[in-house]
């Protein structure tokens, strides 16, 4: 197996979960038998109402929890296979995240917030700058480099948050409910703005309970009491979701 670091194999996907589940202490079985494969340049859509297991699934393709049984690989890598110290590094390597709330840090600029999206890869002080720069111009917000979270609008934060997971272009961005914090008008900008970065390249799966959102991606692959019920890629309606 290549090491967390190693570049990613050609035309390998970037995510395959096979056949996994996650059995919750108390009895509830939140991800049943999913298998989903993720390939280079997809823009596709997790949808499922409350508790169909959505943050559960998001959590392991994010390599945030492992599954009970079953396996994850993220370019390439078993997940299961890695130290916690590896897992960081592969997860700070391949994956950037996107969430609901933003989560930036106030009392860091807008440059230095998406910088912190590098601090764990290896990169150079003095090259992180100009990274974020380039970063926060891609997502259009190359003129409030240096405003502050509480000066920015929603959708700007948001703006920055995915710059942030851009930084280090990374295999694989997970956006967790990315315009649920957002009125419609910043909503569909953040949409637009994750259609036209994956138009430029980047893998992005958003993770949404909204189905309008989900109609606005090429895949959709919808969950259900823990279920993959059907996957617009595999065209299964049997849960088997088994990708390309
Ligand atoms: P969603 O994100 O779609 O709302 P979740 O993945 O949070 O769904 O939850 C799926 C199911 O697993 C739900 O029935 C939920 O109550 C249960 N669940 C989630 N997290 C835990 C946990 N830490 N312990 C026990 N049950 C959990």
């Amino acid at each position: 197996m290549p090491a967390p670091g190693a570049a990613a194999t050609p035309g390998a996907p970037v995510l395959a979960i096979r056949g996994a589940s996650k059995a919750y202490r108390g009895g509830v079985l939140a991800l049943d038998d999913v298998s989903l494969t993720v390939h280079p340049g997809e823009l596709l859509a997790i949808v499922g109402p409350s508790g169909s297991g959505k943050s559960t699934l998001l959590n392991i393709m994010g390599t945030l929890d492992l599954p009970t049984s079953g396996s994850v690989e993220i370019a390439g890598r078993d997940a299961a296979a890695l130290s916690d110290r590896k897992l960081s590094a592969l997860r700070g390597r391949w994956l950037g995240f996107v969430f609901q709330h933003f989560h930036l840090t106030e009392g860091l600029t807008a440059a230095e917030n998406v910088a912190t999206g590098l601090l764990y890869a290896g990169v150079s002080r003095h090259r992180r700058r100009p990274l974020a720069l380039a970063a926060l111009e891609r997502v259009g917000l190359g003129a409030r480099t240096a405003h502050l979270p509480h000066q920015l609008s929603g959708g700007e934060r948001q703006r920055v948050a995915i710059a942030r997971a851009l930084v280090n272009d990374p295999a694989l961005v997970l956006a967790d409910e990315p315009t649920g914090a957002l009125d419609s008008g910043n909503g569909r900008a953040v949409l637009d703005l994750l259609v036209k970065l994956n138009r430029e390249g980047t893998t992005i799966a958003v993770i949404t309970h909204d189905r309008d959102i989900a109609a606005r991606m090429p895949r959709r692959v919808e969950i259900r009491d823990g279920r993959v019920i059907s996957d617009t890629d595999t065209d299964t309606d049997t849960g088997t979701g088994r990708g390309r």
